[in-house]
């Protein structure tokens, strides 16, 4: 997909800090971070959203979610702690549609979330 934000971030296309990639995912920080750890975790190839990686393609969810372990050690936060979140569609408040999974720590993570 050209004109999506994501492909051309795995594209090269556009400059993102990339902490960790393998086979069928990448890993890079995000823009605004709301944690002292916030890194996205995306699958290479184009899909909406976790539901379509789980519908379409369901063998890169290994890829994806064993990616956002290895961020999480890398980050030092595998032992306190971390969140994974997948904002899905309006309510969710997704705003990029390319699948990814926020991968958040360094902090306490209240719950619920506002
Ligand atoms: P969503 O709200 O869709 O779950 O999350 C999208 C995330 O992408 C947001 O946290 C936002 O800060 C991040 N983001 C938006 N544009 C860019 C960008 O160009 N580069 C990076 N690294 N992150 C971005
Ligand atoms: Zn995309």
């Amino acid at each position: 997909m050209p004109d999506c934000l994501f492909c051309r971030i795995v594209a090269g296309e556009i400059p993102a800090d990339i902490v960790a990639d393998n086979a069928g995912a990448v890993a890079f920080r995000d823009l605004n971070p709301v944690a002292p750890t916030h890194v996205l975790v995306i699958p290479r190839e184009h899909l909406d959203n976790v539901a379509t990686i789980a519908a379409d393609k369901p063998e890169l969810l290994g890829d994806v979610f064993n990616l956002a372990a290895e961020v999480a050690a890398n980050e030092g936060v595998a032992d306190t702690g971390y969140r994974l979140v997948a904002n899905t569609g309006r309510d969710g408040h997704q705003t990029v549609f390319h699948a990814h999974i926020h991968v958040l720590g360094g902090r306490s993570m209240t719950w619920p979330p506002g």
